[in-house]
């Protein structure tokens, strides 16, 4: 389906409930199936369709579950800001007149993994993106806000009001003294605070399908039970984390934008708009302004699994043991490297920088 004829991924997000239903009871397995059954649906429709060819832009869907009056929203708000949203936060912004309270909301999450086909090409390029790639990159937005309105879509007609932060009249990206800029909702925290898995030294989500996918996410006026965090903190699927290991991110990357010190967004953008977005104009001409890279989501230890292979602690994220918020276990990994681990790892062909990540 050409890209102008698809429908609006903004006109379904936000879903009014004829019946003000605000609970799903102790028995949420209906609508959770009703959502498995939407992302089966949607893995074959022409939301998920490249259009050039009609190849499946990505693979079927997977959901983890938070509830809104999760203590783990402060620990977010304390890495990202205070001007990211909370849950209640950005369902207000579309619904104001809802009353809704954080009790009676979830975060659906979900993650979009690349097809095998895009990432065993991806994994076979150096220094510039596969085509697939590239082109799953491009119209990423087609399918994320394809799902995103499916999903939405059909909690409403389930009786449940919902929508896509997103897609939230408020929604904005902001510069970021850390993270160079951030916006009011952060897929990756969201999906963090889901239990769906952590993040890498290059900045991506590990999840239990590697880090190479996209993510989306809606609010549902209802209390699903949540996906259990099998981790203590925000980096704990890293290997670099974990273990003081791997780092092969770095290795991967033909910008030298990945160190010890973190993702260097700066780096990455420059390469992707200097490097990639000129090579992609001369070689696809039919897409029109694609740039993407993705080469540290390939061919690393993390691409196509958490790469931690036990679980970790069951205690929830952002907890003390009385069960309060404490804001010490939202920090980011201290971890750093020991002296003389690193010399003989060189990212992008040249000795590894040591220079100071944006933050
Ligand atoms: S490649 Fe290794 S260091 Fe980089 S994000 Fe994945 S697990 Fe972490
Ligand atoms: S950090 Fe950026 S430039 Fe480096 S491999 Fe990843 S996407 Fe490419």
């Amino acid at each position: 389906m050409p890209e102008q004829d698809r429908p609006s991924a903004s006109s379904a997000t936000f879903q009014e409930a004829p019946g003000g239903v605000t609970d799903a009871g102790p028995d949420d397995a209906h609508l959770k199936a009703a959502l498995e059954e939407e992302a089966a649906l949607f893995e074959g429709s022409d939301d998920n369709a490249s259009p050039r060819d009609g190849e499946r832009l990505y693979a079927r869907p997977f959901f983890g579950y938070a509830s809104a009056d999760d203590p783990a929203w402060q620990s977010v708000k304390a890495d990202v800001g205070d001007s990211s949203w909370t849950p209640l936060e950005a369902f207000l912004e579309a619904l104001p007149e809802s009353g809704a309270t954080a009790s009676g909301l979830t975060v659906v999450s979900a993650v979009l993994p690349v097809t095998a086909r895009t990432a065993a090409d991806q994994a076979a390029s150096d220094c510039l993106p596969s085509e697939r790639w590239l082109v799953s990159r491009h119209f990423h937005s087609l399918a994320v806000d394809g799902l995103a309105r499916r999903l939405a879509s059909r909690l409403g007609s389930l009786g449940h009001e919902s929508m896509a932060p997103d897609q939230a009249p408020g929604f904005k990206t902001l510069p970021h003294p850390r993270y160079l800029f951030t916006s009011k909702w952060s897929q990756r925290h969201a999906a963090w605070a889901a239990g769906l898995g952590t993040f890498g030294l290059s900045e991506g989500l590990i999840t239990a399908s590697g880090i190479a996918h996209r993510l989306t996410s809606v609010i549902v006026r209802a209390r699903l039970t949540p996906t259990p965090r099998t981790y203590a903190g925000f980096r704990d699927w890293c290997l670099f984390f974990s273990s003081g290991k791997c780092g092969e991110c770095v290795r991967r990357c033909p910008a030298g934008a990945i160190s010890p010190d973190g993702h260097d967004k700066a780096l990455c953008r420059e390469y992707m708009s200097r490097t990639v977005k000129p090579w992609a104009a001369g070689r696809f001409p039919d897409m029109e302004g694609a740039y993407a890279c993705g080469l540290c989501q390939s061919r690393v230890p993390c691409a196509s699994r958490a790469p931690v292979a036990r679980a970790w602690r069951l205690r929830p994220v952002g907890l003390d043991a009385s069960g309060a918020p404490d804001a010490s276990k939202s920090a980011r990994t201290p971890w750093r490297p020991t002296a003389g681990f690193w010399p003989g790892l060189r990212q992008g062909g040249r000795p590894l920088s040591r220079k100071k990540g944006p933050a």
